[in-house]
């Protein structure tokens, strides 16, 4: 079976560093000085319409290409920005991409399903099921690929394995670079290997890590994948990580959420997704309401990408129609 953990140079799929720029509007809006805000924009990598997982998959796919792989298989949900960047990568690398979905085939094709069509990966529906049934699915389509000669290599949900947080470990080291005195970084947390390599770079109390609902233990996650970069043990309970931006659901959209898109974008220009940045700068908001973060203090807010997620969030696109009706002029 391909094993992406023993091989370890990267390929080049972005553009770096990305650039590290001012948020004054959104800081004074907050109660913070002009110059205590920043952020770091991994949503300019350049490649598949950007964000983290590029990073990732600089590390994955270097594995899975000294390996001399014929086809990249990963996971997600119809929405993943993952899915969407591994199809990018493959398309970049010439190697096959096949996205093992949950969900059906009649889901609506649009934000990073029209942009995985765009790149020409293969969805493959796993139907309603739950993580650990959709990694078996993805198993299963890599044992068929291997049946019919091709070598396939399975990169792991959110890319997201001591191998691929290896990319935001260097993102550590790049913000470091830039900016010797920052006091805290907050991201968005998903599967977690995001959290984890900016955690090995600059310690645990120096991340603010905001769950977005997608995995059930994201201490956990983060903690282990942080331990196998070190090579020892963390605490869970050491990390930096709010629970409290989640909602209902994944899935669903919290009006706090909303609250953070619009500020972010009305101060900044800035547009957020409502899955992943939407609820970081939720928490960011909420962490300057509670005391966490200070002014005085250098923030820095990581940009992850994930805004073709908004042109397939319903919600999203239901709350952003219903305040631009509010604000129509008649003619
Ligand atoms: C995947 C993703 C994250 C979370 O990263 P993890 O490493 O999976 O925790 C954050 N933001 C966006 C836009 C993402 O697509």
């Amino acid at each position: 079976m391909t094993s992406l953990s023993d091989v370890s140079r990267p390929v080049r799929l972005g553009t770096w560093p990305t650039p590290l720029e001012p948020m004054p509007r959104l800081a004074e809006s907050l109660g913070l000085g002009a110059e205590d805000l920043w952020i770091k924009r991994d949503d300019l990598v350049g490649l598949g319409g950007g964000g983290n997982k590029i990073r990732k998959l600089e590390w994955l796919c270097g594995a899975a290409v000294a390996e001399g792989a014929t086809h990249l298989v990963t996971t997600g949900a119809p929405q993943s920005n993952h899915a969407r960047l591994t199809a990018a990568a493959g398309a970049r690398l010439g190697l096959e991409t096949v996205l093992v979905l949950a969900g059906t085939p009649d889901i609506a094709a649009q934000g990073n399903l029209a942009l995985d069509a765009l790149f020409g990966a293969t969805c493959v529906w796993a139907g309603a099921v739950d993580g650990p049934a959709l990694t078996a699915a993805a198993e299963e389509v890599a044992s068929r690929l291997r049946a019919e000669g091709a070598l396939p290599a399975v990169i792991p949900f959110g890319g997201s394995s001591a191998l691929g947080a290896r990319g935001y470990a260097s993102c550590g080291h790049e913000l470091l670079m830039q900016d010797p005195g920052l006091d805290t970084v907050v991201v968005a947390v998903g599967s977690g290997g995001t959290m984890a390599g900016l955690v090995h770079a600059l310690g645990a109390r120096r991340v603010l890590g905001v769950h977005c609902g997608a995995v059930s233990d994201p201490a956990g996650a983060v903690a282990t994948l942080a331990s196998e970069l070190s090579g020892a043990p963390l605490a869970p309970d050491s990390l930096r990580l709010r629970m409290d931006q989640v909602g209902e659901s994944y899935s669903t959209l919290a009006a706090p959420v909303m609250d953070a898109m619009n500020r972010t974008a009305r101060s900044e220009g800035i547009a957020l997704d409502p899955v992943y940045t939407g609820r970081a700068v939720a928490g960011l908001i909420a962490a300057v309401a509670d005391g966490d973060i200070t002014p005085g203090r250098r923030t820095v807010f990581l940009h992850t990408g994930g805004l073709p997620g908004l042109f397939g969030h319903s919600g999203a696109l239901e709350a952003t129609a219903a305040d631009l009706a509010s604000r129509s002029l008649t003619p």
